[in-house]
């Protein structure tokens, strides 16, 4: 196993590097959590990575972790950050501990009934559609406000913060937005959520994002190269 998976492993120093820079330029240091997110990538080099000290999985498909979740090493933690539909929340309810991708209170409520029959508390992020592409799932900013007043009155689901997937294009406004949006809502107080968690920043942007607050990077092809099955290098 140690050198097929090389490659990960200088990625990940690489991205360490570039985070605590990041981190220690804009955020006195405090470096965010890195998310290994695992979509079309090999169990074995998802372990590797794991072995790595990466304790954080994302995943994008509800088919496809369910195909690999046996394989995977049970330490890691895993946040489901795909689009949801309400019919398959059933199947990542008991294995994940955060829903990154709350964008309704219909998910939202179906989050509720089903962590209320598993006896648990599900963690959850609200998606934010910060550049209001009509491609992207996500809250629009105006609807922030009311869906989070709404999740906040539902049992068995705890708000925790922001996630959001910026416009490729002026990745920077937006990443410096999403900022403020947050802040603006964490002064606000709202009554039975928290703003702990500001999940943004991918391969291509995540030392900007971390100069904005990001409190969790989802790094995919810059850990395990260019998505395609059996891809050695990045
Ligand atoms: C694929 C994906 C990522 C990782 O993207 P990379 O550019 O490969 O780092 C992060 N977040 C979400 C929601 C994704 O779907």
């Amino acid at each position: 196993m140690k050198n097929e998976f090389g490659y990960i492993s200088e990625n990940l120093r690489v991205i360490k590097e570039n985070a605590a820079e990041a981190a220690d330029k804009y955020r006195g240091g405090v470096m965010p959590r890195i998310m290994a997110v695992t979509k079309t990538v090999s169990p074995a080099a998802v372990n590797y990575a794991v072995s790595l000290g990466i304790g954080l999985l994302g995943e994008n498909r509800v088919q496809e972790f369910l195909s690999k979740q046996e394989s995977y090493d049970p330490s890691a933690e895993v946040h489901f950050i795909g689009h949801l539909q309400t019919n398959k929340v059933k199947y990542i309810i008991e294995p994940m501990t955060m829903i990154q991708s709350v964008d309704s209170l219909k998910l939202g409520t179906e989050i509720s009934r089903l962590a209320a029959i598993h006896g648990k508390t599900m963690d959850v992020l609200c998606e934010v559609n910060i550049g209001g592409e009509d491609s992207k799932s996500g809250v629009s900013p105006s609807e922030l406000v009311p869906l989070l007043e709404q999740l906040a009155q539902l049992e068995g689901i705890r708000v925790k913060g922001l996630m959001t997937i910026p416009p490729p294009s002026d990745g920077d406004i937006f990443l410096g937005k999403m900022e403020e949006l947050f802040n603006n809502i964490k002064d606000r107080n709202i009554s039975g959520i928290s703003m702990d968690e500001l999940s943004m920043g991918m391969t291509h942007d995540y030392a900007e994002a971390i100069q904005h607050g990001s409190t969790i990077v989802r790094i995919g092809t810059g850990l395990f190269g260019a998505r395609d099955y059996g891809t050695k290098n990045a």
